[in-house]
């Protein structure tokens, strides 16, 4: 995991939110939904060392929470409509919103671990 002259620095933000290597921007750092790859078809850049780990889902349920909770009581305090209503319009844009933001948030953690070369700590 090294910066490359060859490689113009990327932005984390960029790359990261659309899938794309840290590295050269071009490649693809996911192969499944959440997969990622084991290096950059590219650059061959090694992404073995990407380990989101739990980050992208605290950021979502902290996000969606915050969003769609705001909005639900906003409905509800405004329009006051039935329970099956909030739940048919809140239960699959909790599920759309939650889903959307898991790739891109663990591609741009994944990118700002590669940015600020973060890795586990280690005794010399
Ligand atoms: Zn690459």
């Amino acid at each position: 995991m090294s910066f490359d002259d060859r490689y113009p620095p990327q932005s984390p933000y960029s790359t990261g939110f659309w899938g794309r290597c840290p590295r050269c921007g071009d490649g693809h750092m996911f192969t499944g939904f959440l997969d990622v790859r084991n290096k950059c078809e590219i650059c061959e850049l090694d992404l073995k060392f990407a380990d989101a780990g739990d980050g992208p889902a605290v950021f979502v349920t902290l996000f969606a929470g915050f969003l769609l909770l705001g909005m639900a009581l906003f409905v509800q305090m405004t329009f006051a409509p039935p329970v099956w209503l909030l739940m048919l319009i809140f239960t699959p844009l909790t599920l759309l919103v939650c889903i959307g933001m898991l790739r891109p948030l663990k591609g741009i953690l994944i990118a700002l671990q590669f940015r600020n070369k973060a890795e586990q700590g280690r005794l010399e």
